[in-house]
């Protein structure tokens, strides 16, 4: 039989519901699917890769980030969350944020994930427009949505203007085998009732996911209680806004309540763990909400609270900060975890038909790891040199979309040292404005 590529002889690790994995079989890809996993070769090719000492499975999905701000990269570290916001973050954006600053910052945020194995991200963030081009560009998988806020952002006067800009990008957008747009509420505490039920008037309208940060921190859950006598979870239930194309972001702060509320609504939920530690936001109660039955994926959030994108790093912290904090080292199974990371995010984007294991029929976004390295040998068991052992750098090939995109650690797709020059330049100008501001 023939196919368009042929990754002969890799490990497999499929993901599918079985969690099948193969000692030796080949990933056969014709156009932009996968049409057979399968452990004899039986497929001629236009093109071969030989997998051999090298795992093949599916791409990362970052759930949650903020891709451009990897230009306020170690900017303002270990201080609090209004300083950091205020002093730093707000004034560089309200001056400097414009379609160039990200262009820029998508540029080398796709870079950094494409070389750490993350194939399909969800971002939320402004001048998206700028961003999806890149991202088409460089041909990485990415679920973009215009923040929406109550008042000006840098690139929208109101919600109606915000709004205007998530619909064009729709229309712009629509039927793009890469890029996919969702609505972006930023919070409840950032957008009043009415932004809250245009934004979801929005999704309806389109068939869109509607992307919110949902109780973050303690004060935002006191000031609902303070103002409505509710919690963020309850006050958007009351709203009719909770539902099964919601996906929620750190959902930190949750009653029981709540988290019964999120479960009957279907809200599909992004859990930031290292952003969370670093900004001492809490920890969020994802046992609890498993238990209930919820769809938890994994993101970074941006690279300003983070400090990378790197999924294998949030991978690992989550399996470690759970055990810790539950003082048991029984949970976050290190397969659930990687499952977290693709089939759980797969569904939180609204795409597990599609996306999160290697099947046939499904879209090829696929990943090969370099088993040779010192800290994977020897391999026992390779979910868990996934979380507790392998780091980004030793993804060695990545292909989206069918197409290869990285090559022995080459991206094809773009020049990466151009990438970081231009990133280098635009940070001289955010180094001057914090000196002055
Ligand atoms: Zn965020």
């Amino acid at each position: 039989m023939n196919a368009d590529l042929v990754i002969k002889n890799g490990m497999v690790m499929t993901l599918d519901n079985k969690f099948t994995l193969y000692d030796q079989a080949d990933v056969a890809i014709t156009g932009n699917k996968i049409v057979d996993v399968v452990p004899q070769t039986r497929y001629r090719a236009k093109k071969t890769l030989n997998a051999a000492g090298k795992l093949v499975m599916p791409g990362l999905i970052n759930a949650h980030t903020h891709s451009a701000m990897v230009m306020m990269r170690g900017l303002a570290d270990d201080m609090p969350l209004d300083r950091w916001w205020n002093k730093f973050i707000f004034p560089i954006e309200k001056k400097l944020l414009n379609p160039e600053f990200v262009a820029i910052g998508a540029a080398l945020a796709a870079v950094e994930m494409i070389k750490s194995g993350t194939t399909c991200f969800s971002d939320m963030y402004f001048f998206q427009q700028a961003a999806a081009e890149v991202c088409k560009k460089i041909g990485i998988r990415a679920l973009l949505a215009e923040g929406i806020i109550d008042v000006a952002t840098p690139d929208a006067g109101s919600v109606a203007e915000a709004s205007r800009i998530t619909d064009e990008l729709y229309q712009r957008w629509q039927g793009d085998d890469l890029i996919r747009i969702a609505v972006g509420p930023h919070a409840p505490y950032s957008c009043g009732a009415e932004c809250l039920r245009q934004s979801q008037a929005l999704a309806d309208k389109h068939d869109l996911p509607l992307h919110i940060h949902i109780a973050e921190t303690a004060g935002e859950v006191a000031q609902f209680q303070q103002q409505h006598g509710q919690t963020p979870v309850e006050y958007l239930d009351k709203l009719g806004f909770l539902s099964g194309r919601v996906m929620a972001v750190h959902c930190v702060h949750l009653t029981p309540g709540d988290i019964e509320i999120l479960r009957r609504a279907d809200v599909k939920i992004v859990h930031c763990q290292e952003s969370n530690m670093k900004l001492a936001s809490g920890y969020a109660p994802v046992m609890e909400m498993q238990a209930a039955g919820l769809t938890v994926a994994l993101g970074t959030d941006g690279a300003a609270s983070n400090n990378n994108l790197d999924m294998f790093d949030e991978m690992d912290s989550v399996a470690k900060f759970h055990k810790l904090i539950r003082k048991d080292p029984t949970i976050m199974e290190a397969r659930q975890v990687v499952k977290m990371a693709t089939g759980n995010a797969a569904r939180v984007i609204g795409r597990e038909q599609e996306l999160g294991s290697l099947e046939a029929g499904k879209l090829a976004d696929l990943i090969l790891i370099d088993l040779a390295a010192p800290n994977l040998t020897p391999l026992y068991n390779p979910y868990s040199h996934l979380v507790y052992s392998a780091g980004g750098s030793e993804v060695d090939t990545v292909i989206i979309n069918g197409k290869l995109i990285m090559e022995n650690r080459k991206i094809l797709t773009a020049d990466e040292q151009a990438i970081m020059a231009r990133a280098n330049r635009l940070a001289h100008k955010i180094k001057a404005e914090v000196s002055h501001g």
